[in-house]
C-alpha cells in the first residue's frame, strides 16, 4: 500500500486534479496537498479524490502514470 494525496489546486494544461505518491519527486506544496490515505494503487487513489467532489482527477504522469490521462 501507498500513500496517496491529490493537488488542491489544478495545474495542468487540462485542468485535472492530479494525484499523487507521497513519493513523487513532483509532490505538490504541503499547503495544496489533501491526502487521501493508503490505496493498493493509484486507481483507487484517483476514486477516492473523486468521492472528495474532485470532479477533474488525473494521475501525475511520474509517480502515476498508469492512471495518467491527459
Ligand atoms: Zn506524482
Amino acid at each position: 500500500m501507498d500513500k496517496y494525496c491529490v493537488n488542491k489546486n489544478t495545474d495542468n494544461p487540462g485542468g485535472n486534479h492530479e494525484v499523487h505518491e507521497y513519493s513523487c519527486s513532483g509532490l505538490p506544496e504541503p499547503e495544496n496537498r489533501e491526502d487521501l490515505g493508503e490505496f493498493s494503487d493509484c486507481h483507487g487513489a484517483v476514486k477516492e479524490a473523486k468521492n472528495r467532489g474532485y470532479s477533474k482527477v488525473d494521475g501525475c504522469i511520474h509517480c502515476s502514470p498508469s492512471c495518467h490521462k491527459e
